[in-house]
């Protein structure tokens, strides 16, 4: 019986795997899943009804995700809360508005990027993801972030993070970086909830939020937009 850690160690190993191999496996097959679709509405049809863990007993909705289809920039969370379950979109609530704020405040819109979560669906009482539900959600995540093929990825909040890098490495030493997430390079920085939490953290958002947008700015060859005046 491996542990929590071997658990969630695997679905790390796996998620960097399924971005990489080829589809050998069937959806929902008990062996370490590679899913493939053509698109994401596909996916979304695929695997709306999952019922792969208990969560997909407790949810009101599936909440696959948001955003343009060939986003630049990825958000990735931790899970649906419950406006979230209730809407079937991801952070529309109070953590959401900010993440909304957010985007703003380095010239963007949701429409401009995709955001999802690593679970789709809502843990009872907003707990932490189980090792099983990560494990058991990554192959979605990992398909979308491959139909996607986004630039960048920001991760958001220490449980996704430590999640998709497969660590127990706090968050404060994990931002200021970029990581190699299937090709994507990706940031860690604060959940906007946490942010709400302790505004002190604020200071510490806003420069992760800066070195996105200039190092975006610069993927795409040129000087931070005249919108953008958090240089
Ligand atoms: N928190 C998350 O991590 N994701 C959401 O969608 C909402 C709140």
């Amino acid at each position: 019986m491996p542990t929590p850690d071997e658990t969630s160690l695997v679905a790390a190993q796996a998620l960097r795997q399924l971005l990489q191999i080829e589809p050998t496996l069937e959806l929902f097959d008990d062996k370490p899943r590679v899913i493939r679709a053509g698109s994401l509405d596909e996916l979304f049809q695929m695997i709306h009804t999952c019922t792969k863990c208990p969560l997909g007993f407790s949810r009101t909705k599936f909440v696959f995700g948001t955003g343009s289809s060939h986003a630049d920039i990825m958000f990735i969370g931790e899970a649906p809360g419950r406006d979230e379950d209730l809407s079937g979109i991801p952070f529309v609530g109070r953590a959401g508005q900010l993440l909304d704020k957010m985007l703003a405040a380095i010239a963007l819109k949701r429409e401009d990027v995709y955001i999802a979560n690593i679970l789709k669906c809502r843990p009872p009482e907003n707990r932490d993801p189980l090792p099983e539900e990560s494990d058991s959600c990554l192959p979605h995540l990992a398909e979308q972030i491959r139909l996607i093929g986004p630039k960048f990825i920001c991760s958001l909040g220490r449980i996704a993070a430590q999640i998709l890098l497969d660590t127990k490495t706090p968050l404060s030493k994990m931002r200021g970086r970029f990581y190699d997430v299937g090709g994507a390079k990706m940031l860690v920085t604060f959940h906007p909830a946490a942010l709400l939490r302790n505004p002190n953290f604020k200071r510490d958002a806003w420069e992760d939020l800066k070195l996105l947008r200039r190092s975006y700015d610069q993927s795409l060859g040129q000087p931070t937009g005249p919108k953008f005046a958090g240089q």
